[in-house]
Protein backbone atom coordinates (compact mmCIF):
# COMPACT_ATOMS: atom_id res chain seq x y z
CA UNK A 1 0.00 0.00 0.00
CA UNK A 2 1.20 3.30 -0.89
CA UNK A 3 1.48 5.51 2.39
CA UNK A 4 1.94 9.38 2.14
CA UNK A 5 4.18 10.03 5.11
CA UNK A 6 3.96 12.59 8.37
CA UNK A 7 4.38 15.82 5.55
CA UNK A 8 1.17 14.67 4.03
CA UNK A 9 0.64 17.01 1.04
CA UNK A 10 -1.32 19.45 2.52
CA UNK A 11 -2.95 21.03 -1.39
CA UNK A 12 -3.50 17.26 -2.63
CA UNK A 13 -5.88 16.09 0.31
CA UNK A 14 -9.01 15.35 -1.07
CA UNK A 15 -9.97 13.14 -4.28
CA UNK A 16 -6.32 11.31 -4.75
CA UNK A 17 -5.63 10.58 -1.27
CA UNK A 18 -8.31 7.36 -1.16
CA UNK A 19 -6.73 5.89 -4.04
CA UNK A 20 -2.94 6.91 -2.93
CA UNK A 21 -4.16 4.54 0.63
CA UNK A 22 -4.94 1.85 -1.63
CA UNK A 23 -2.68 2.08 -4.53
CA UNK A 24 -0.67 -0.83 -5.01
CA UNK A 25 1.52 -0.84 -7.67
CA UNK A 26 4.15 -3.89 -7.24
CA UNK A 27 4.97 -6.40 -4.31
CA UNK A 28 8.57 -5.66 -4.03
CA UNK A 29 10.29 -3.60 -1.93
CA UNK A 30 8.79 -0.18 -0.73
CA UNK A 31 10.71 2.98 -1.89
CA UNK A 32 10.61 6.18 -0.57
CA UNK A 33 10.18 9.31 -2.61
CA UNK A 34 11.59 12.08 -1.47
CA UNK A 35 11.15 15.95 -2.78
CA UNK A 36 13.99 16.92 -4.37
CA UNK A 37 13.50 20.99 -2.56
CA UNK A 38 13.69 19.82 0.74
CA UNK A 39 14.63 16.31 1.27
CA UNK A 40 11.68 15.53 2.67
CA UNK A 41 9.52 12.17 2.39
CA UNK A 42 6.39 12.09 0.09
CA UNK A 43 4.96 8.84 0.38
CA UNK A 44 6.21 5.21 0.59
CA UNK A 45 5.24 3.05 -2.15
CA UNK A 46 5.95 -0.58 -3.43
CA UNK A 47 8.03 -1.24 -5.99
CA UNK A 48 6.72 -4.08 -8.76
CA UNK A 49 9.45 -6.77 -9.72
CA UNK A 50 9.15 -8.67 -12.73
CA UNK A 51 6.57 -10.94 -11.92
CA UNK A 52 4.65 -8.16 -11.17
CA UNK A 53 5.49 -7.11 -15.29
CA UNK A 54 4.40 -10.15 -16.10
CA UNK A 55 1.07 -10.45 -14.72
CA UNK A 56 0.11 -6.57 -15.36
CA UNK A 57 1.05 -7.27 -19.30
CA UNK A 58 -0.84 -10.72 -18.92
CA UNK A 59 -3.59 -8.75 -17.77
CA UNK A 60 -3.70 -6.16 -20.43
CA UNK A 61 -3.37 -8.85 -22.92
CA UNK A 62 -6.33 -10.40 -22.00
CA UNK A 63 -8.15 -7.20 -21.80
CA UNK A 64 -7.21 -5.87 -25.29
CA UNK A 65 -9.33 -7.71 -27.67
CA UNK A 66 -12.25 -6.89 -25.93
CA UNK A 67 -11.60 -2.78 -26.07
CA UNK A 68 -10.28 -3.11 -29.72
CA UNK A 69 -13.85 -4.22 -30.61
CA UNK A 70 -15.60 -1.41 -28.42
CA UNK A 71 -17.13 0.82 -30.47
CA UNK A 72 -15.28 4.06 -31.64
CA UNK A 73 -18.15 6.10 -29.50
CA UNK A 74 -17.82 4.82 -26.33
CA UNK A 75 -13.55 4.68 -26.67
CA UNK A 76 -13.87 8.43 -27.46
CA UNK A 77 -16.21 9.30 -24.65
CA UNK A 78 -14.17 7.44 -21.94
CA UNK A 79 -10.94 9.41 -23.34
CA UNK A 80 -13.11 12.57 -23.25
CA UNK A 81 -14.44 11.93 -19.69
CA UNK A 82 -10.69 11.02 -18.62
CA UNK A 83 -9.61 14.32 -20.10
CA UNK A 84 -12.85 16.24 -17.83
CA UNK A 85 -11.89 13.94 -14.73
CA UNK A 86 -8.08 15.10 -15.54
CA UNK A 87 -9.05 18.89 -15.80
CA UNK A 88 -11.32 18.87 -11.98
CA UNK A 89 -8.47 17.31 -10.33
CA UNK A 90 -5.53 19.71 -11.62
CA UNK A 91 -4.63 21.36 -8.44
CA UNK A 92 -3.87 17.57 -6.97
CA UNK A 93 -1.64 16.59 -9.73
CA UNK A 94 -0.14 19.84 -10.36
CA UNK A 95 0.74 19.84 -6.25
CA UNK A 96 2.41 16.56 -6.66
CA UNK A 97 4.31 17.65 -9.87
CA UNK A 98 5.64 20.29 -8.25
CA UNK A 99 6.95 18.50 -5.34
CA UNK A 100 7.78 15.17 -7.21
CA UNK A 101 9.70 17.12 -10.09
CA UNK A 102 11.09 20.44 -8.03
CA UNK A 103 9.17 22.31 -10.91
CA UNK A 104 8.05 25.81 -11.04
CA UNK A 105 4.31 26.23 -11.34
CA UNK A 106 4.68 27.75 -14.88
CA UNK A 107 6.64 24.72 -15.66
CA UNK A 108 4.03 22.30 -14.40
CA UNK A 109 0.96 24.70 -15.33
CA UNK A 110 2.11 23.61 -19.12
CA UNK A 111 2.74 20.24 -18.79
CA UNK A 112 -0.94 19.77 -17.32
CA UNK A 113 -2.11 22.02 -20.05
CA UNK A 114 -0.30 19.69 -22.50
CA UNK A 115 -1.21 16.29 -20.84
CA UNK A 116 -4.94 17.68 -20.96
CA UNK A 117 -4.54 18.35 -25.05
CA UNK A 118 -2.93 15.18 -25.33
CA UNK A 119 -6.12 13.33 -24.13
CA UNK A 120 -8.06 16.03 -25.94
CA UNK A 121 -6.20 15.04 -29.48
CA UNK A 122 -6.31 11.13 -28.61
CA UNK A 123 -10.00 11.45 -28.14
CA UNK A 124 -10.54 12.47 -31.53
CA UNK A 125 -8.74 9.57 -33.15
CA UNK A 126 -11.47 6.89 -32.81
CA UNK A 127 -13.78 8.30 -35.25
CA UNK A 128 -10.79 9.08 -38.01
CA UNK A 129 -11.03 6.47 -40.90
CA UNK A 130 -8.82 4.16 -40.35
CA UNK A 131 -7.79 2.28 -43.85
CA UNK A 132 -8.33 2.94 -47.27
CA UNK A 133 -9.75 0.58 -50.34
CA UNK A 134 -7.33 0.57 -52.42
CA UNK A 135 -7.21 -0.91 -56.41
CA UNK A 136 -7.16 -4.48 -56.81
CA UNK A 137 -5.25 -6.32 -59.78
CA UNK A 138 -7.98 -8.71 -59.66
CA UNK A 139 -11.22 -6.22 -60.16
CA UNK A 140 -13.53 -8.74 -58.77
CA UNK A 141 -11.55 -8.60 -55.38
CA UNK A 142 -12.39 -6.32 -52.67
CA UNK A 143 -9.27 -5.34 -51.65
CA UNK A 144 -8.47 -2.77 -48.64
CA UNK A 145 -5.26 -1.76 -45.81
CA UNK A 146 -6.06 -0.72 -42.31
CA UNK A 147 -5.07 0.23 -39.44
CA UNK A 148 -4.98 -2.22 -36.60
CA UNK A 149 -4.39 -2.30 -32.66
CA UNK A 150 -0.47 -3.29 -31.82
CA UNK A 151 -2.07 -5.40 -29.16
CA UNK A 152 0.19 -4.27 -25.71
CA UNK A 153 2.06 -0.85 -25.86
CA UNK A 154 4.39 -0.85 -23.34
CA UNK A 155 5.59 2.74 -22.07
CA UNK A 156 8.65 3.60 -20.03
CA UNK A 157 8.72 7.69 -19.23
CA UNK A 158 11.22 9.79 -17.45
CA UNK A 159 10.88 11.73 -14.52
CA UNK A 160 11.29 15.38 -15.89
CA UNK A 161 7.88 15.49 -17.42
CA UNK A 162 6.19 12.63 -16.71
CA UNK A 163 2.59 13.46 -17.43
CA UNK A 164 2.83 15.01 -20.31
CA UNK A 165 5.52 12.11 -21.58
CA UNK A 166 3.46 9.61 -20.47
CA UNK A 167 -0.10 11.06 -21.51
CA UNK A 168 1.40 11.33 -24.97
CA UNK A 169 1.54 7.66 -25.28
CA UNK A 170 -1.13 6.36 -23.13
CA UNK A 171 -3.88 8.69 -24.27
CA UNK A 172 -3.86 7.84 -28.37
CA UNK A 173 -2.46 4.00 -27.93
CA UNK A 174 -5.90 3.26 -25.61
CA UNK A 175 -7.75 5.29 -28.35
CA UNK A 176 -6.26 3.16 -30.88
CA UNK A 177 -7.60 0.22 -29.52
CA UNK A 178 -4.58 -0.95 -27.49
CA UNK A 179 -3.57 -1.84 -23.70
CA UNK A 180 -0.76 0.00 -21.89
CA UNK A 181 1.50 -1.32 -19.32
CA UNK A 182 3.16 2.15 -17.68
CA UNK A 183 6.09 2.42 -15.92
CA UNK A 184 7.35 5.82 -14.81
CA UNK A 185 10.58 6.96 -13.10
CA UNK A 186 10.32 5.75 -9.52
CA UNK A 187 11.46 9.14 -8.39
CA UNK A 188 7.65 10.74 -9.93
CA UNK A 189 5.42 7.76 -8.92
CA UNK A 190 2.58 10.02 -8.58
CA UNK A 191 2.57 12.33 -11.35
CA UNK A 192 3.83 9.96 -13.58
CA UNK A 193 1.85 6.64 -12.63
CA UNK A 194 -0.85 7.08 -10.06
CA UNK A 195 -2.41 9.85 -11.31
CA UNK A 196 -2.89 7.97 -14.76
CA UNK A 197 -4.59 5.13 -13.02
CA UNK A 198 -6.87 6.79 -10.96
CA UNK A 199 -7.86 8.86 -13.65
CA UNK A 200 -8.43 6.29 -16.53
CA UNK A 201 -10.16 4.64 -13.64
CA UNK A 202 -12.81 7.24 -12.74
CA UNK A 203 -13.47 7.37 -16.77
CA UNK A 204 -14.60 4.34 -17.10
CA UNK A 205 -11.75 2.43 -18.41
CA UNK A 206 -12.25 -1.65 -18.41
CA UNK A 207 -10.70 -3.00 -16.16
CA UNK A 208 -6.69 -4.47 -17.04
CA UNK A 209 -5.99 -2.19 -19.88
CA UNK A 210 -3.93 0.34 -18.04
CA UNK A 211 -1.31 -1.69 -15.99
CA UNK A 212 0.45 1.04 -13.69
CA UNK A 213 4.06 -0.67 -12.19
CA UNK A 214 6.73 0.88 -10.65
CA UNK A 215 10.55 0.88 -10.40
CA UNK A 216 13.88 1.13 -12.34
CA UNK A 217 16.21 -0.42 -14.83
CA UNK A 218 15.03 -4.69 -14.37
CA UNK A 219 11.46 -3.92 -14.30
CA UNK A 220 11.81 -1.41 -17.67
CA UNK A 221 13.47 -4.33 -19.24
CA UNK A 222 11.18 -6.75 -17.83
CA UNK A 223 8.66 -4.72 -19.46
CA UNK A 224 11.03 -4.50 -23.27
CA UNK A 225 11.39 -8.29 -23.10
CA UNK A 226 7.78 -9.75 -21.64
CA UNK A 227 6.11 -11.88 -24.57
CA UNK A 228 2.45 -9.88 -24.24
CA UNK A 229 4.23 -6.40 -24.82
CA UNK A 230 4.24 -5.86 -28.90
CA UNK A 231 5.92 -2.80 -28.62
CA UNK A 232 7.50 -0.38 -26.69
CA UNK A 233 7.35 3.59 -26.22
CA UNK A 234 10.46 4.48 -24.60
CA UNK A 235 11.32 7.94 -23.25
CA UNK A 236 15.04 8.67 -21.75
CA UNK A 237 17.85 8.86 -22.04
CA UNK A 238 20.17 7.80 -24.74
CA UNK A 239 22.35 5.71 -23.12
CA UNK A 240 19.36 4.10 -21.56
CA UNK A 241 17.41 3.79 -24.81
CA UNK A 242 20.12 1.90 -26.39
CA UNK A 243 19.49 -0.71 -24.57
CA UNK A 244 16.32 -0.88 -24.63
CA UNK A 245 16.97 -0.55 -28.67
CA UNK A 246 19.30 -3.45 -28.36
CA UNK A 247 16.46 -5.65 -26.38
CA UNK A 248 13.68 -5.22 -28.29
CA UNK A 249 15.87 -6.10 -31.61
CA UNK A 250 16.67 -9.37 -30.98
CA UNK A 251 13.27 -10.29 -29.57
CA UNK A 252 12.25 -8.25 -33.45
CA UNK A 253 9.86 -5.96 -31.35
CA UNK A 254 8.51 -2.53 -32.48
CA UNK A 255 10.08 0.62 -30.14
CA UNK A 256 10.08 3.84 -30.11
CA UNK A 257 12.81 5.62 -28.66
CA UNK A 258 12.56 9.00 -27.54
CA UNK A 259 15.75 10.51 -26.33
CA UNK A 260 18.69 13.34 -25.59
CA UNK A 261 19.42 15.88 -27.03
CA UNK A 262 22.01 18.67 -27.30
CA UNK A 263 20.37 21.49 -28.90
CA UNK A 264 21.77 24.06 -31.40
CA UNK A 265 20.50 27.62 -30.15
CA UNK A 266 21.99 29.94 -33.44
CA UNK A 267 22.20 33.80 -32.53
CA UNK A 268 23.12 35.39 -36.19
CA UNK A 269 24.59 38.98 -36.05
CA UNK A 270 21.39 40.82 -37.49
CA UNK A 271 19.28 38.68 -34.58
CA UNK A 272 16.79 40.68 -32.35
CA UNK A 273 19.21 40.66 -29.29
CA UNK A 274 17.13 41.48 -26.91
CA UNK A 275 14.42 38.34 -27.68
CA UNK A 276 17.31 35.85 -28.63
CA UNK A 277 19.27 36.42 -25.12
CA UNK A 278 15.46 36.22 -23.08
CA UNK A 279 14.70 33.13 -25.43
CA UNK A 280 18.01 31.69 -24.51
CA UNK A 281 18.30 32.39 -21.28
CA UNK A 282 14.85 30.65 -20.80
CA UNK A 283 15.48 27.74 -23.02
CA UNK A 284 18.60 26.73 -20.60
CA UNK A 285 17.77 27.87 -17.15
CA UNK A 286 14.20 26.92 -17.26
CA UNK A 287 13.17 24.23 -15.24
CA UNK A 288 16.98 24.12 -14.49
CA UNK A 289 17.55 23.01 -17.88
CA UNK A 290 16.49 19.39 -17.19
CA UNK A 291 14.53 19.04 -20.31
CA UNK A 292 15.25 17.22 -23.15
CA UNK A 293 15.05 19.89 -25.49
CA UNK A 294 16.70 22.72 -23.46
CA UNK A 295 19.38 24.43 -25.66
CA UNK A 296 22.25 23.20 -24.63
CA UNK A 297 24.65 24.96 -27.04
CA UNK A 298 24.37 28.45 -27.93
CA UNK A 299 25.96 29.22 -31.68
CA UNK A 300 26.46 32.73 -31.39
CA UNK A 301 27.67 35.27 -34.47
CA UNK A 302 31.03 36.70 -32.85
CA UNK A 303 30.08 40.34 -33.53
CA UNK A 304 27.73 40.05 -31.43
CA UNK A 305 29.11 37.20 -28.67
CA UNK A 306 30.32 39.88 -26.14
CA UNK A 307 26.78 41.25 -25.88
CA UNK A 308 25.35 38.42 -25.67
CA UNK A 309 26.92 36.66 -23.18
CA UNK A 310 26.47 40.07 -21.00
CA UNK A 311 23.05 39.45 -21.93
CA UNK A 312 22.68 35.82 -20.76
CA UNK A 313 24.75 37.00 -17.68
CA UNK A 314 22.36 39.85 -16.23
CA UNK A 315 19.49 36.89 -16.98
CA UNK A 316 21.17 34.23 -14.70
CA UNK A 317 22.26 36.67 -11.65
CA UNK A 318 18.38 37.81 -11.74
CA UNK A 319 16.75 34.25 -11.04
CA UNK A 320 16.08 33.35 -8.16
CA UNK A 321 16.43 30.34 -6.95
CA UNK A 322 14.46 28.25 -3.78
CA UNK A 323 11.48 25.87 -3.18
CA UNK A 324 9.37 26.39 -6.24
CA UNK A 325 6.11 25.32 -4.42
CA UNK A 326 6.23 27.10 -1.22
CA UNK A 327 8.65 30.13 -2.75
CA UNK A 328 8.03 33.12 -5.68
CA UNK A 329 11.50 31.63 -7.13
CA UNK A 330 12.37 31.21 -10.72
CA UNK A 331 14.35 27.87 -10.38
CA UNK A 332 14.15 25.19 -8.17
CA UNK A 333 16.68 22.19 -7.14
CA UNK A 334 18.13 19.69 -9.26
CA UNK A 335 16.17 16.02 -9.23
CA UNK A 336 18.85 14.49 -7.51
CA UNK A 337 22.37 14.37 -6.04
CA UNK A 338 23.98 12.30 -8.90
CA UNK A 339 22.65 14.53 -11.15
CA UNK A 340 23.98 17.66 -9.76
CA UNK A 341 27.38 15.95 -9.59
CA UNK A 342 26.71 15.33 -13.16
CA UNK A 343 26.33 19.02 -13.91
CA UNK A 344 28.70 20.27 -11.81
CA UNK A 345 31.38 17.98 -13.04
CA UNK A 346 30.46 18.89 -16.45
CA UNK A 347 31.47 22.36 -15.81
CA UNK A 348 34.41 21.82 -13.80
CA UNK A 349 36.31 19.67 -16.39
CA UNK A 350 35.00 22.92 -19.09
CA UNK A 351 36.08 25.32 -16.86
CA UNK A 352 40.07 23.15 -16.83
CA UNK A 353 39.62 22.63 -20.37
CA UNK A 354 39.57 26.12 -21.18
CA UNK A 355 36.34 27.69 -20.92
CA UNK A 356 35.44 31.09 -19.49
CA UNK A 357 32.96 31.02 -16.44
CA UNK A 358 31.18 34.12 -16.83
CA UNK A 359 28.35 33.62 -13.79
CA UNK A 360 27.13 30.90 -11.80
CA UNK A 361 29.17 27.31 -11.12
CA UNK A 362 28.30 26.97 -8.05
CA UNK A 363 25.32 25.50 -5.75
CA UNK A 364 23.46 25.29 -2.44
CA UNK A 365 22.35 21.48 -2.02
CA UNK A 366 20.40 20.82 -4.86
CA UNK A 367 19.91 24.42 -6.02
CA UNK A 368 22.28 25.25 -9.09
CA UNK A 369 23.07 28.25 -10.15
CA UNK A 370 22.13 29.52 -13.53
CA UNK A 371 25.75 29.23 -15.55
CA UNK A 372 26.81 30.97 -18.40
CA UNK A 373 30.39 29.24 -20.02
CA UNK A 374 32.14 31.50 -22.30
CA UNK A 375 35.24 30.55 -24.92
CA UNK A 376 33.65 27.26 -25.13
CA UNK A 377 35.32 24.96 -27.88
CA UNK A 378 34.11 21.36 -29.19
CA UNK A 379 36.70 19.26 -27.21
CA UNK A 380 34.98 20.58 -24.17
CA UNK A 381 32.13 18.08 -22.45
CA UNK A 382 29.92 21.32 -22.39
CA UNK A 383 30.02 21.29 -25.60
CA UNK A 384 29.77 17.29 -26.04
CA UNK A 385 27.83 15.98 -23.29
CA UNK A 386 24.13 16.87 -22.87
CA UNK A 387 23.93 18.87 -19.28
CA UNK A 388 20.02 18.83 -18.57
CA UNK A 389 21.63 21.44 -15.95
CA UNK A 390 20.88 24.90 -15.80
CA UNK A 391 24.27 25.64 -17.80
CA UNK A 392 24.63 27.78 -20.98
CA UNK A 393 27.56 26.86 -22.83
CA UNK A 394 28.44 29.87 -25.76
CA UNK A 395 30.29 29.57 -28.76
CA UNK A 396 31.37 31.68 -31.68
CA UNK A 397 31.35 32.13 -35.18
CA UNK A 398 31.59 34.12 -38.57
CA UNK A 399 29.76 32.62 -41.20
CA UNK A 400 26.32 30.91 -41.66
CA UNK A 401 28.12 28.06 -42.83
CA UNK A 402 30.40 27.65 -39.55
CA UNK A 403 27.12 28.26 -38.00
CA UNK A 404 25.36 25.25 -39.28
CA UNK A 405 28.60 22.90 -39.09
CA UNK A 406 28.49 23.78 -35.27
CA UNK A 407 24.82 23.51 -35.06
CA UNK A 408 25.29 20.10 -36.43
CA UNK A 409 28.53 18.74 -34.68
CA UNK A 410 26.79 16.50 -32.51
CA UNK A 411 25.38 12.69 -32.92
CA UNK A 412 22.26 14.41 -31.38
CA UNK A 413 19.07 15.15 -33.02
CA UNK A 414 16.42 16.57 -30.99
CA UNK A 415 15.73 20.26 -31.80
CA UNK A 416 17.20 23.52 -32.65
CA UNK A 417 16.42 27.46 -33.05
CA UNK A 418 17.62 30.11 -35.35
CA UNK A 419 17.29 33.62 -34.21
CA UNK A 420 17.95 36.22 -37.27
CA UNK A 421 15.83 39.51 -38.36
CA UNK A 422 16.04 37.79 -42.06
CA UNK A 423 13.37 35.03 -42.09
CA UNK A 424 14.75 33.26 -45.57
CA UNK A 425 18.51 33.65 -43.95
CA UNK A 426 17.13 32.02 -40.93
CA UNK A 427 15.21 29.76 -42.71
CA UNK A 428 17.92 28.41 -44.91
CA UNK A 429 20.42 27.89 -42.02
CA UNK A 430 17.17 25.69 -39.75
CA UNK A 431 16.16 23.59 -42.87
CA UNK A 432 19.83 22.49 -43.02
CA UNK A 433 19.88 21.91 -39.02
CA UNK A 434 20.18 18.02 -38.33
CA UNK A 435 17.42 17.85 -35.65
CA UNK A 436 13.59 16.68 -35.66
CA UNK A 437 12.32 20.10 -34.90
CA UNK A 438 13.44 23.90 -35.40
CA UNK A 439 12.30 27.01 -35.38
CA UNK A 440 13.14 30.28 -36.54
CA UNK A 441 13.36 33.22 -34.23
CA UNK A 442 11.88 30.80 -31.22
CA UNK A 443 13.31 28.94 -28.95
CA UNK A 444 13.82 25.09 -28.61
CA UNK A 445 10.98 24.66 -26.02
CA UNK A 446 8.08 23.54 -28.04
CA UNK A 447 5.83 21.23 -28.62
CA UNK A 448 1.89 21.26 -29.66
CA UNK A 449 -0.02 17.67 -29.58
CA UNK A 450 -0.94 17.81 -33.30
CA UNK A 451 2.41 17.76 -34.61
CA UNK A 452 5.03 14.67 -34.66
CA UNK A 453 7.56 15.45 -31.76
CA UNK A 454 11.07 13.53 -31.98
CA UNK A 455 14.29 13.69 -32.97
CA UNK A 456 16.70 12.24 -34.85
CA UNK A 457 20.68 10.08 -34.64
CA UNK A 458 21.48 9.92 -31.13
CA UNK A 459 18.21 11.29 -30.31
CA UNK A 460 15.80 8.73 -31.63
CA UNK A 461 15.14 5.85 -34.05
CA UNK A 462 12.74 8.05 -35.66
CA UNK A 463 9.33 7.52 -34.05
CA UNK A 464 7.16 10.63 -33.72
CA UNK A 465 4.60 11.38 -31.25
CA UNK A 466 1.71 13.41 -31.73
CA UNK A 467 -0.82 14.25 -34.49
CA UNK A 468 -0.96 11.71 -37.96
CA UNK A 469 2.16 9.75 -36.30
CA UNK A 470 0.26 8.61 -33.73
CA UNK A 471 -1.22 6.35 -36.02
CA UNK A 472 1.87 5.28 -36.95
CA UNK A 473 3.39 4.31 -33.60
CA UNK A 474 0.20 2.46 -31.66
CA UNK A 475 -1.39 0.93 -35.00
CA UNK A 476 -0.04 -1.93 -37.81
CA UNK A 477 -1.36 -2.32 -40.97
CA UNK A 478 -3.49 -5.17 -41.89
CA UNK A 479 -4.31 -6.16 -45.73
CA UNK A 480 -7.76 -7.97 -46.21
CA UNK A 481 -8.90 -8.42 -49.52
CA UNK A 482 -12.45 -10.36 -50.13
CA UNK A 483 -13.98 -11.59 -53.00
CA UNK A 484 -17.58 -13.04 -53.53
CA UNK A 485 -16.55 -15.94 -55.24
CA UNK A 486 -13.87 -18.40 -54.06
CA UNK A 487 -11.44 -18.50 -55.73
CA UNK A 488 -9.57 -21.91 -57.34
CA UNK A 489 -6.26 -22.65 -58.60
CA UNK A 490 -5.11 -25.05 -61.73
CA UNK A 491 -2.60 -26.58 -59.71
CA UNK A 492 -0.74 -29.03 -60.73
CA UNK A 493 0.15 -26.24 -63.32
P1 LIG B 1 16.69 7.47 -17.89
O1 LIG B 1 17.02 6.90 -19.22
O2 LIG B 1 17.64 7.24 -16.79
O3 LIG B 1 15.28 6.90 -17.40
C1 LIG B 1 14.12 7.00 -18.20
C2 LIG B 1 13.20 5.84 -17.88
O4 LIG B 1 13.82 4.64 -18.32
C3 LIG B 1 12.94 5.65 -16.39
O5 LIG B 1 11.62 5.19 -16.22
C4 LIG B 1 13.92 4.54 -16.02
O6 LIG B 1 13.53 3.81 -14.87
C5 LIG B 1 13.90 3.68 -17.27
N1 LIG B 1 15.09 2.89 -17.52
C6 LIG B 1 16.38 3.16 -17.20
N2 LIG B 1 17.18 2.19 -17.66
C7 LIG B 1 16.40 1.29 -18.31
C8 LIG B 1 16.65 0.06 -18.99
N3 LIG B 1 17.87 -0.45 -19.10
N4 LIG B 1 15.60 -0.58 -19.53
C9 LIG B 1 14.35 -0.08 -19.45
N5 LIG B 1 14.05 1.07 -18.79
C10 LIG B 1 15.06 1.74 -18.23
O7 LIG B 1 16.44 9.03 -18.14
P2 LIG B 1 16.17 10.16 -17.05
O8 LIG B 1 17.44 10.57 -16.46
O9 LIG B 1 15.06 9.77 -16.16
O10 LIG B 1 15.61 11.32 -18.01
C11 LIG B 1 16.43 12.23 -18.61
C12 LIG B 1 16.74 11.84 -20.04
O11 LIG B 1 15.54 11.67 -20.79
C13 LIG B 1 17.52 12.92 -20.74
O12 LIG B 1 18.52 12.35 -21.53
C14 LIG B 1 16.46 13.61 -21.58
O13 LIG B 1 16.97 14.30 -22.70
C15 LIG B 1 15.61 12.45 -21.98
N6 LIG B 1 14.27 12.89 -22.38
C16 LIG B 1 13.93 12.80 -23.70
C17 LIG B 1 12.68 13.27 -24.13
C18 LIG B 1 12.28 13.19 -25.58
O14 LIG B 1 11.09 13.31 -25.88
N7 LIG B 1 13.21 13.01 -26.51
C19 LIG B 1 11.80 13.81 -23.19
C20 LIG B 1 12.19 13.89 -21.86
C21 LIG B 1 13.43 13.43 -21.46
Amino acid sequence: MATTTAETIPAAAGWLDPFLEMWRPGTGEPRQVREPATGRSLLTVPLSTPDDVARAAAAAAAAQPAWAETSYQERARILRRAAEIYEAHRPEFGTWTQRETGAHRNKMHHEQNFAVQEIHAAATMPSQPYGQLVPSAQPERLSMVRRIPVGVVGAITPWNSPSVLGMRVVAPALALGNAVVLKPDPQTPVCGGAMFAAVFKEAGLPDGLLQVVLGGAEVGEAIVTDPNVNVVSFTGSTAAGRRVGELAGRLLKKVSLELGGNNAFVVLDDADLDAAASAGAYASFQFQGQVCFAAGRHIVHRTIAGDYVDALVEKAGRLRLGDPYREDVDLGPIVNEKQLARVDGIVRRSIDGGARLAVGGTHDGLFYRPTVLADVTRDLPAWTDEIFGPVAPVVVFDTDEEALALANDTDYGLAGAVYSRSISRGLALAQRIRAGMVHVNDQTVNDEAVIPFGGMGASGNGSRFGGAANWNEFTQWQWVTVRDEPKSFPFPY
